[in-house]
């Protein structure tokens, strides 16, 4: 049962601990939650919790709410559809799926020809993906890379390896499943180029003695390492992955759950990379907070997976997909990709400039508005979050050694919301 002391609670925190000892009984121990706050409601880049304190989120739900909580469009396309129709499945087609995978398709110039499939998460994008290369190769490899996070089921977690933690004891994970090196270029003396030429040996070795090439149905690759510490992949090694899954007749798939939807300065960071993939995966952002994922390819690819080899009973529904389309719009109509970029090299001027020489900071880098801080130790990201809690913001860490602030807000945030949050997190790291 709880472990908290409630005789030492102050009587302005009494609901949010009644809502957590109930947490703690009811809900399963497995599930991690990033702080105590029991939220309540959400207000653009404001969470009020049970006992009305308000909190700003640098963290959109990891990634999600990147319209901010309650977009009033977003909420009107939803409710109006959940008048309407909510749920046929396969049993029908329906409008909203049509209309947005048309729209989804058009948001990749990178893809002549495009077709979609819905599911419902990003974990389930994956496992889409895996099968989708499997079938229209004929081969069972997958190749990853370290660091990656891919999701919690059994095939996306074979392919993530972001921390030990999330494939101990659950093996054995997927069969013919092989892990190439990400280019780090603070492994290498922060020279980039010679990161990539690395990587891309290992690679090649890889290729050549583990998983022969003529074996491997995919590579899977997040344009930019989220979980793994917020690394952007440097464009020189995406085009050496692109150039050797061109040689080798191996489909090549952006995960873009993170990505994806605007948050790196384009629909998707294939875009902005200019590095052409085979397949995209997105969730997430997609329907800002509802559940939504998929997988956008050519139809010369779909094409070649064949007729119900694999479906969902939810994906792709009415209510998801009319939430999505008014977030296209929102994304379109508010020029929002281009405000990523705007203020994702603000803040990232901003952060190396007011940081410039504090000892605790390792690397400040990111692309759009998905902005890493590595600095020097777990405690000291810790000492940093909870110095940013005190303060009323939220952020995340992430990375293999937990020691990267992340900051994900939303691409809505105003420009005083973001100075304060960023004045709050510069002050914590200062202090740390
Ligand atoms: N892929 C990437 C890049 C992610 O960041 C995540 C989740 O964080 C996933 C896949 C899994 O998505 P989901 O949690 O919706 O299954």
């Amino acid at each position: 049962m709880t472990t908290i002391d409630r005789s030492i609670v102050p009587d302005q925190l009494r609901a949010s601990v009644a809502w957590l000892e109930r947490d703690e009984a009811a809900l399963a121990g497995v599930l991690s939650r990033v702080t105590n706050i029991v939220a309540e409601a959400g207000e653009g880049s404001w969470l009020i919790d049970v006992d009305g304190r308000r909190w700003l989120d640098l963290t959109c739900g990891i990634g999600v709410t990147n319209l901010g909580h309650g977009h009033p469009r977003v909420i009107a396309a939803a409710e109006a559809q959940l008048r309407t129709l909510v749920h046929t499945s396969v049993v029908t087609h329906h409008q909203r799926s049509i209309e947005l995978a048309e729209r989804l398709g058009a948001g990749c110039p990178f893809f002549a020809d495009p077709q979609v499939f819905f599911c419902n998460s990003g974990a389930e994008a994956v496992e889409g993906a895996i099968k989708l290369s499997r079938q229209v190769t004929g081969r069972p490899g997958i190749v990853a890379f370290r660091g990656g996070f891919h999701g919690r089921t059994m095939g996306a977690v074979s392919l993530t390896t972001a921390k030990g933690k999330y494939r101990a004891r659950y093996e054995p994970l997927l069969g013919g499943v092989t892990i190439a090196p990400w280019p780090r270029a603070l492994r290498h003396g922060g020279d980039e180029a010679l990161a990539v030429t690395e990587a891309l040996r290992a690679l090649d070795e890889l290729l050549e003695v583990q998983s022969p090439a003529e074996t491997v149905a995919a590579m899977v690759v997040e344009p930019v390492l989220g979980e793994g510490g917020y690394v952007p992949a440097p464009s020189a090694w995406l085009e050496g992955l692109r150039e050797r899954c061109d040689r080798h007749g191996i489909v090549l798939v952006f995960d873009e759950v993170q990505t994806g939807i605007g948050r790196t300065g384009s629909l998707f960071a294939a875009e902005r990379l200019g590095v052409r993939p085979d397949v995209v995966l997105f969730a997430k952002g997609v329907a800002n907070g509802l559940p939504l994922g998929g997988l956008i390819a050519e139809r010369s690819t779909m094409g070649r997976w064949p007729l119900a080899t694999h479906g969902s009973t939810f994906g792709g529904n009415p209510v998801s997909c009319a939430a999505a389309l008014a977030v296209l719009d929102v994304i379109a109509d508010e020029g929002l990709c281009e405000r990523a970029t705007r203020l994702g090299d603000d803040v990232l001027t901003r952060l190396r400039s007011t940081l410039a020489g504090s000892p605790q900071v390792v690397d400040i880098r990111g692309l759009g508005l998905m902005i890493g801080v590595e600095l020097s130790s777990a405690a000291t990201a810790d000492a940093v979050q909870d110095a940013c809690l005190r303060n009323g913001v939220i952020v995340l860490t992430c990375g293999p050694g937990e020691n990267v602030l992340r900051l994900i807000p939303a691409l809505t945030i105003s420009d005083a919301d973001l100075d304060h949050g960023l004045t709050v997190v510069e002050t914590g790291i200062k202090a740390s």
